[in-house]
């Protein structure tokens, strides 16, 4: 079996054969720093994170490069409505990001890309656009593409524009043009590159050959990409929202500059709904990762139920599943713990099983009955099937390592609180409270020791 990937510009699986056989280049559109992401935004970087961790399990090196999106439509009038620079704004929610990410236990990109730090590679692929054409300057002094000059223009989402039906029409249909970031595929028009300054903005402008402004959103992804990437690229990913209108920008900007394909694999996830109705700020149906620990949920457990679905199908969010994906990881945490300490050699059978799922565009959800039915499996040593269960952790992210500490860690807020209180009355020797607060504790599910460096709490 070889490695294959669903790859949306063809709409076919095809094998993964990269440009250059000793690094592999993956680019991921990332978040926009103007608020905290909800758990259904976290699914394209669950994502991105598996196909990475895919990528390296099979042998890859891999140069991945992610984006802050911290100047756009939203992040000035967020700034604004807060009264903060836009500096100190999209840092704030910057920071945020990243301690999520970590929470998810997300590995890093190679190096996270500000849009802000790409102005002049905007400026310049821009430029280079006007020369050849593909862009004008409208009578609002903006920088529009011209999508009709583009001859491949909604190649990714499949768009067929009526110009492209009629290629004898002497008088070619006038698109509009749309200075917005956002758009749906009904609205297909010219879009901005870069957007002449008006008051809105404010003090956020910059001043160059193309006047004064600032760029769109689009070009953004163009520039860092390219940047730190090159002409062409392996993969990039994103939720299948980014298809239209952004990377279609994307590849028009892209490959009108330069002449050559952008992207040989185009990869994107799909959504996360809440009462079939996709979960986003603006149908105000959203939760974050503080909804999920404030549950006393272990935030893994929501990787851990994305991972029971392929990344390109639709997963309605409950907290009922939710929480059983908790019980069922804590079930596996606790079969890990009683494996002892020992650690073996990995089990080459189950291993060989494992990337085969894997290969097969990523199946991460037979991946999983695969490490249930390894835990069960009576024939491996349990010092070897610790290794083996270690090993798939490379790629399913789970924490198993870890465990014992994440215990500690996930002691809920309540029963911290409770034995607080029964320090205090023990201090004042009340006796009768103190048991009685230590009962409380029990019925919950913990034990308290009291030992010389004070209360110890556990898990019964
Ligand atoms: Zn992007």
């Amino acid at each position: 079996m070889s490695l294959k990937f669903y790859n949306t510009l063809t709409r076919e699986k095809e094998d993964f054969i990269p440009i250059d056989s000793k690094e592999v280049k993956m680019y991921s559109c990332g978040p926009t720093v103007y608020n905290y992401p909800h758990i259904g935004n976290y699914r394209a970087y669950i994502f991105a994170d598996i196909l990475k961790r895919v990528l390296t399990y099979e042998g890859f090196n891999v140069k991945h490069i992610m984006n802050l999106t911290d100047i756009d439509d939203k992040t000035i009038l967020n700034s604004q409505k807060e009264g903060k620079t836009l500096k100190e704004f999209t840092e704030f929610y910057s920071e945020e990001f990243f301690k999520d990410e970590k929470i998810l236990n997300i590995l890093s990109p190679n190096k996270f890309t500000k849009a802000t730090d790409y102005v002049d590679e905007m400026v310049s692929i821009i430029k280079k656009l006007m020369e050849k054409g593909l862009a004008y300057k409208s009578t609002d002094n903006s920088i529009y593409f011209d999508i009709k000059k583009f001859k491949n223009y909604g190649k990714l989402s499949r768009l067929v524009l009526e110009e492209q039906k009629e290629t004898t029409s002497l008088t070619p249909q006038y698109y509009g043009r749309i200075k917005t970031d956002e758009y749906e595929k009904d609205n297909v028009q010219d879009f901005a590159l870069w957007k002449a300054w008006d008051e809105k903005d404010g003090d956020i402008f910059w001043e160059n050959a193309l006047g004064k402004g600032r760029p769109g959103w689009h070009i953004e992804c163009s520039a860092m990409s390219m940047s730190n990437l090159g002409e062409q690229i392996d993969i990039h990913t994103g939720g299948v929202d980014n298809m239209f209108p952004h990377h279609e920008n994307e590849i028009a900007q892209s490959e009108g500059a330069t002449g050559k394909q952008f992207v040989k694999y185009w990869m994107h996830n799909e959504w996360v709904l809440v009462d079939q109705k996709k979960m986003a700020k603006s149908f105000n149906n959203f939760y974050t990762l503080r909804d999920v620990l404030d549950k006393g949920i272990n935030p893994l457990a929501y990787r851990f139920w994305l991972l029971m679905a392929n990344y390109r199908t639709r997963v309605n969010f409950v907290w009922e599943a939710l929480e059983g994906a908790n019980i069922a990881l804590k079930r596996l945490y606790k079969l890990y713990i009683e494996l002892g300490e020992p650690i073996g050699k990995p089990n080459t059978e189950y291993q060989k099983r494992f990337k085969t799922f894997l290969e097969d565009d990523l199946d991460t959800s037979r991946a999983l009955s695969l490490l249930w039915d390894l835990v069960k499996d009576d024939t491996i040593s349990p010092a070897d099937k610790k290794a083996t269960i270690l090993d798939f952790d490379k790629v399913l992210g789970l924490n198993f390592e870890n465990i014992k500490k994440e215990e500690k860690i996930n002691i809920p807020e309540e029963i911290i609180k409770l034995a607080e209180e029964r320090e205090e009355v023990r201090k004042n020797k009340d006796f009768k409270k103190s048991d009685e607060l230590r009962n409380k504790i029990n019925s919950l599910g913990y034990e308290i020791k009291d030992s010389s460096e004070g209360p110890q709490i556990s898990k019964i």
